[in-house]
């Protein structure tokens, strides 16, 4: 859960310069994408789409200067190298997820400019400036809006980095970034429970479970001990049953500024492996996705891996409704055909996307994976 105050707080901490949180957040309306993607190939030709256009947005901001980016982003300072970086690793995950969507285009599909490699991808991506017939109008408006407005999301996180890290680099390979999945494969997580006892927490493994899915909850220490308070160990374990459970930290705080960060980890994963060893999985998911440049050492001499995230659902922010969230994250899948979604169980949104999800992209081939497979 990211709150723009803390945000804001955060960055007083760490860089007074810096503005608070991205101040639009991008939610697309896929009631005008006019086919279903209840098949694998209206899923593919629903993906070209989306990265051909998401492709296009990203030409275009490789025009601009680091001075037009930190207007733009409204921030006092742009790394410039960690902004190339992204942008060259969004050009070749475009480029392979191009391939395997457009593998099967039949002669006339639409959405379909012939792109085997990266060089080719961007040139489809910046020659498509208009949709390919009225039928799609209505869609490459919103979407063109949608993929400009989250790129700018992404690119601020990028030009923050490595000064102000988050989910949108790695320091390591140790890390996982959470595009490991295979193509058309998801993995659901959840952040910042578990909630008092017939909370969100208990009504989303309700939920998974009836859908026959499993996923990876990153609990807070401090709300595990106090649900510990209510929930005997055993129940709580039973209620976690077939799920898997990683260490979020102790407290909802910055594991990059925060002094104490090493035993916040520690502290949690214990806690974590004494009340459901069965659940237990050696993963850490940093609050804000901040960890420090140098913590792989420590991860590592506790063989423990941090777990980032691809898919951010904005499921914790108020500006963002279910509707929306359901709508972004699917378009969000899309785009990136693979990944590690971030939801929250303290917050309800989900109960609504992932059935509603689920239900858009029966037939396309999409799985939702076993959160004890190794990535
Ligand atoms: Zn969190």
């Amino acid at each position: 859960m990211i709150k723009p105050f803390v945000i804001g707080v955060l960055l007083l901490m760490s860089a007074p310069a810096f503005a608070v949180g991205p101040s639009a957040v991008a939610a697309p309306d896929r009631t005008l994408w006019p086919d279903s993607v209840d098949s694998t190939a209206a899923f593919d030709r629903a993906s070209r789409a989306e990265m051909l256009v998401f492709g296009h947005e990203l030409a275009e901001s490789e025009k601009l200067s680091d001075d037009d980016l930190m207007a733009l982003l409204k921030i006092k300072q742009v790394d410039h190298a960690s902004v190339e970086t992204i942008r060259s690793k969004y050009w070749k995950r475009l480029a392979t997820g191009y391939a395997l969507a457009s593998a099967r285009c039949a002669g006339d599909e639409p959405f379909c400019p012939k792109a085997s490699d990266e060089t080719s991808f961007r040139k489809a991506a910046m020659a498509f400036a208009s949709a390919p017939s009225a039928r799609y109008d209505a869609w490459f408006a919103n979407a063109r809006e949608f993929h400009r407005v989250y790129l700018n999301e992404l690119l601020r996180l990028g030009a923050l980095f490595p000064h102000i890290s988050s989910e949108v680099d790695t320091f390591s390979a140790k890390e996982l970034s959470g595009n490991e999945p295979a193509d058309r494969t998801f993995l659901l997580t959840f952040d910042d429970g578990p909630t008092r006892a017939d909370g969100t927490t208990d009504k989303t493994q309700a939920m998974l479970r009836n859908a026959h899915l499993n996923a990876t909850f990153f609990v807070l220490g401090g709300n595990l001990e106090a649900r510990l308070k209510q929930t005997p160990a055993a129940q709580l374990a039973q209620n976690y049953a077939g799920m898997c459970v990683g260490a979020h930290g102790w407290e909802h705080k910055s594991h990059s500024s925060w002094v104490d960060w090493q035993s916040s980890v520690t502290r949690t994963t214990a806690l974590v492996h004494d009340t459901m060893p069965a659940s237990y999985q050696p993963l850490f998911r940093p609050p804000y996705g901040q960890r420090r440049a140098d913590s792989g050492e420590f991860f590592d001499a506790q063989g423990i891996r941090v777990m980032l995230w691809n898919i951010d659902s904005q499921d914790w922010n108020n500006k963002v409704n279910a509707d929306q969230v359901k709508q972004r994250v699917l378009t969000l899948m899309l785009l990136w055909r693979h990944g590690v979604i971030l939801f929250h169980d303290i917050h309800p949104k989900a109960l609504v996307a992932v059935p509603w999800i689920l239900d858009q992209t029966r037939g396309s081939g999409v799985t939702f994976m076993d959160c004890h497979s190794p990535l």
